[in-house]
């Protein structure tokens, strides 16, 4: 099926944020045809963002996590299949099988399956009890109800969800302590600049961030979990375990029906799979960039991606062209992140009170990424400029006296 036919069936495997999306802007476009969303959580389509941020602290309704009530899904017709799992793809007979037993037939498929997180194995206590991982609302709910004041906390892993999960832990009163593997938190992302101010908020809220060690195991009593071992000889006392290592995208259903893989589901500028009649978004999804395929693992990414692959399916031939952006709330800071690092060579920091610091990564000339720290309008500029192309004076964005609306143009 190659777009056009408005009454076409549709079924998305993942009822997430790209699924949720893509349902909803296939209904705005006017596809009149029959739409399945399959989801194999018990809960309809909710951000995740807020499980390690405002939910997790108590601050933030059940409700308000959802994207929309049960009744929009009505509304739109768009059939919403909970706690069903997709088992497998007949891609020669277009259909998918279900884990009720029942099979579903489609002229497009959509997989948008997201990513898991990485476990850690049950021969170093992966398996304990108080050990968890931030994926799900259930997830988040087993974490809260551990998140009590004074209890011990171990974060492994100083990427955005441990840190994240150690600032919650920290304002909820517990004892934090945080391992990171490489030598400095969040290397994967960003310049030890946005790591330096990071540490440094965290142990001004009394987290012990330990970089450059290793977990060597944690360790239980009765499959209870008691404490770790760290890789330097270090022993401590642990009651609840955070395991943010990263996540690996959900492709084995892909994969076992013959589609194309490289780094998660391989997908074109119109974020079709090797098989036409199949699109992949979100997390699960790679695609080109420079010399090499990449997966983003954010909300921009799956709405812009699911936004995409909607106009296609609806006959359009709108290329997917990605503009990356992403946040982490922090104890009162808020980190926005606009534009990808790799290749810079230079970074230029901006401080325009004690509270607000962006730092711009500069690759030659070119502007390549921003990092705004409680400076909002340093975002919204850089983003104007990086999503067009753009880029800005180095001494200007330095100086504190620019008003940067200038930078545009
Ligand atoms: P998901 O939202 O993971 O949805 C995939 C869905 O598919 C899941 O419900 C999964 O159970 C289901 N599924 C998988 N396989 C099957 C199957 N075979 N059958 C049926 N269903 C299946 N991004 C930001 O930009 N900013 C943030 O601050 C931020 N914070 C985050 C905090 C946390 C704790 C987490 C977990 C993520 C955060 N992210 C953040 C990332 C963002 O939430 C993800 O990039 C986004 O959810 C990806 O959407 P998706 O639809 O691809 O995957």
């Amino acid at each position: 099926m190659t777009g056009n036919d408005m009454n076409q069936r549709v079924v998305v495997v993942g009822g997430g944020q790209a699924g949720f999306e893509v349902c909803s802007k296939l209904r705005s476009l006017g596809m009149t045809g029959p739409i399945t969303l399959i989801g194999d959580e018990s809960q309809p389509p909710y951000q995740r963002p807020p499980l390690s941020k405002a939910y997790l602290l108590g601050k933030m309704e059940l409700e308000r996590l959802f994207f929309r009530p049960l009744q929009f899904y009505q509304d739109e017709k768009i059939n919403l299949r909970l706690e069903c799992a997709c088992t497998g793809i007949d891609r020669n007979a277009k259909s998918i099988a279900l884990s009720d037993g029942s099979t579903l037939g489609y002229d497009t498929l959509v997989l948008a399956t997201g990513a898991s997180p990485i476990r850690l194995p049950d021969a170093i206590g992966g398996d304990l009890e108080h050990v968890h991982y931030v994926r799900t609302l259930e997830d988040a709910d087993g974490m809260a109800d551990d998140f009590q004041a004074g209890r011990r906390a171990l974060i492994i892993g100083g990427g955005y969800i441990g840190l994240e999960a150690a600032a919650v832990a920290s304002g909820l009163g517990m004892n934090v302590t945080l391992v990171e593997a490489a030598d400095r938190i969040l290397q994967r992302v960003a310049a030890p600049e946005t790591s330096e101010y990071f540490r440094e908020l965290h142990s001004r809220h009394g987290v012990d961030i330990r970089e450059g060690v290793m977990l060597d195991r944690l360790k239980g009593e009765g499959g209870v979990l008691t404490g770790v071992l760290l890789s330097d000889g270090t022993e401590l006392g642990v009651d609840v375990a955070v395991v943010g290592i990263g996540i690996r995208p959900n492709q084995a259903l892909a994969d076992a029906a013959g589609v194309d893989i490289d780094n998660g589901i391989k997908v074109d500028t119109q974020c079709r799979t090797s098989d036409p009649d199949i699109y992949a978004i979100g997390d699960c999804a790679s695609f080109s960039h420079g010399n090499g395929r990449i997966r983003l693992e954010s909300v921009g990414n799956a709405i812009d991606q699911a936004q995409a692959a909607a106009a296609v399916i609806a006959g359009g031939d709108r290329p997917f062209c990605a503009k990356p952006w992403f946040w982490s709330d922090q104890y009162d800071v808020k980190l926005q992140i606009v534009g990808l690092s790799t290749g810079y060579d230079r970074i230029v920091t901006r401080k325009t009170t004690e509270d607000s610091i962006s730092f711009w990564y500069f690759g030659g000339d070119q502007l390549l990424a921003v990092d705004a720290m409680n400076d909002p309008r340093a975002y919204m500029v850089a983003k104007r400029l990086i999503d067009n192309g753009k880029s800005a004076d180095a001494s200007a964005v330095a100086d504190p006296d620019t008003d940067l609306k200038t930078l545009l143009n």
